[in-house]
C-alpha cells in the first residue's frame, strides 16, 4: 500500500464546471483557473482508437463506441485528482497518453455506446454532450456529433428501443431531447435508476431538460437495482448494474454475449481518467461520494479482471480496455 495524502474536501461540481470561484478548496482551485472556464473542442486524431465508431462483438451483440466529442477539461488534472502521485500519473500516461495536454490539462473523449443485437434493435448507453445550448454547454465542447455518428453507424433513431442513462450529468444526457424538449429517440424507453432521479436538487437542469420531458412523453422508466435491460437467445443479455459513488444512482451496463466471447462492461463514470485505472484509490474531486465511488471502482475492476470483461468508458481516450493487460 502506498501512502496517500488525506482526501481533499470535495470540490463543488458546479463551481469547477462553471469556472466560478468556489469557496471550498479555493487554494487548489487556483491551479485550474488559468485553464479557462470552458472546455475547448480539439481536432481529433484520426487513429484507430479515436475513430468515430469502434466496434467489438460479443455473442450476438455488436457493441459500438460512438465518439460524440473530444475536448479539454476546464480544470487541471491535479486540481480534480489531488491525491494522485507522480508515479500514478506516470502509469496513467502510459495507459492513455492522449489524456495529457500542455500545462497539466486533461484531454478527454465524450463517448456513448450503442449495442445492436438480433433484429437490428439498438440499446443506446448515454447520449453525450448534446447540441449547442444543451446544459453541458457551460463547460463541454458542444455541439457533439452523435446524430451524424449514429448515421455513420447505420443506426436510425427509431432503431433505438432502449436508452440507458448511466447517470444524470449533463455530458451524458445531452442528446436525449432536442432543445425544444422533444425526445430524440421517440420509440425508446429510457432506463434511469430511481435513486438517481430522487437525488436531483430541485434546480438541477437534468430535471427540466430530461426527466420531465421524458416523463411527459411516457418514455421514462425508473428502475431499482440490477435490472435486465434486454435478453436474447441463450444467456445473451444486457444488464444494468448499480455502480454508485460518482452519483447516487449511477449504473453501468454489462453486455454479456452468453459465453461466446468476453463480456463488455460499459462503465459510465466509474472511472473518468486512466489515473483511476492506474490507481483505483485515486478519487475524482467531483464524485458525489468518494468512499463509495472508490469501493465501486475496486469491485468493478476486480470483476473485470476475474471475468475477462473489456471496459468501455466514457472519457478515457481509448476504447475497450483490457484491464487484464493494462
Ligand atoms: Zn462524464
Amino acid at each position: 500500500m502506498t501512502e496517500r495524502p488525506a482526501p481533499s474536501p470535495a470540490l463543488t461540481r458546479r463551481g469547477v464546471l462553471r469556472g466560478a470561484a468556489a469557496a471550498a478548496g479555493a487554494g487548489t482551485l487556483a491551479a485550474w483557473a488559468a485553464a479557462g472556464s470552458r472546455a475547448t473542442a480539439a481536432p481529433h486524431r484520426p487513429t484507430r482508437d479515436t475513430a468515430r465508431v469502434v466496434t467489438r462483438h460479443t455473442g450476438p451483440y455488436e457493441v459500438m463506441a460512438l465518439l460524440d466529442a473530444h475536448g479539454t477539461f476546464p480544470a487541471t488534472r491535479q486540481a480534480v485528482f489531488p491525491d494522485a502521485t507522480d508515479a500514478d500519473w506516470a502509469r496513467a500516461r502510459r495507459l492513455d497518453p492522449a489524456a495529457f495536454g500542455p500545462d497539466d490539462t486533461w484531454e478527454l473523449d465524450f463517448r456513448c455506446y450503442a449495442v445492436r443485437g438480433p433484429g437490428g434493435r439498438v440499446t443506446l448507453v448515454d447520449t453525450g454532450v448534446g447540441p449547442a445550448g444543451s446544459p453541458a454547454s457551460d463547460w463541454a465542447p458542444v455541439p457533439g456529433r452523435l446524430p451524424s455518428v449514429l448515421r455513420h453507424a447505420g443506426i436510425e433513431r427509431d432503431d433505438v428501443d432502449t436508452v440507458v442513462l448511466t447517470h444524470l450529468h449533463e455530458d451524458h444526457y445531452g442528446w436525449t431531447v432536442d432543445p425544444t424538449g422533444t425526445p430524440m429517440f421517440p420509440d425508446a424507453r429510457h432506463v434511469v435508476q430511481r435513486a438517481e432521479i430522487e437525488a436531483l436538487d430541485a434546480g438541477d437542469s437534468a430535471l427540466s431538460y430530461v426527466v420531465e420531458p421524458l416523463r411527459r412523453a411516457g418514455l421514462l422508466h425508473p428502475t431499482d437495482g440490477r435490472v435486465r435491460v434486454r435478453g436474447d437467445a441463450g444467456c445473451a443479455a444486457l444488464t444494468a448494474v448499480p455502480t454508485p459513488g460518482h452519483t447516487p444512482g449511477h449504473q453501468s451496463v454489462l453486455v454479456d454475449g452468453g459465453g461466446r466471447g468476453g463480456s463488455i462492461m460499459i462503465t459510465g463514470d466509474v472511472l473518468v481518467h486512466a489515473v483511476q485505472l492506474a490507481a483505483p484509490d485515486v478519487a475524482y474531486g467531483l464524485e458525489d461520494d468518494q468512499a463509495t465511488a472508490r469501493r465501486t471502482r475496486h469491485a468493478l475492476l476486480a470483476e473485470a479482471r476475474e471475468q475477462g470483461h473489456l471496459l468501455a468508458t466514457a472519457h478515457v481516450n481509448r476504447t475497450f480496455l483490457d484491464v487484464g493487460r493494462s
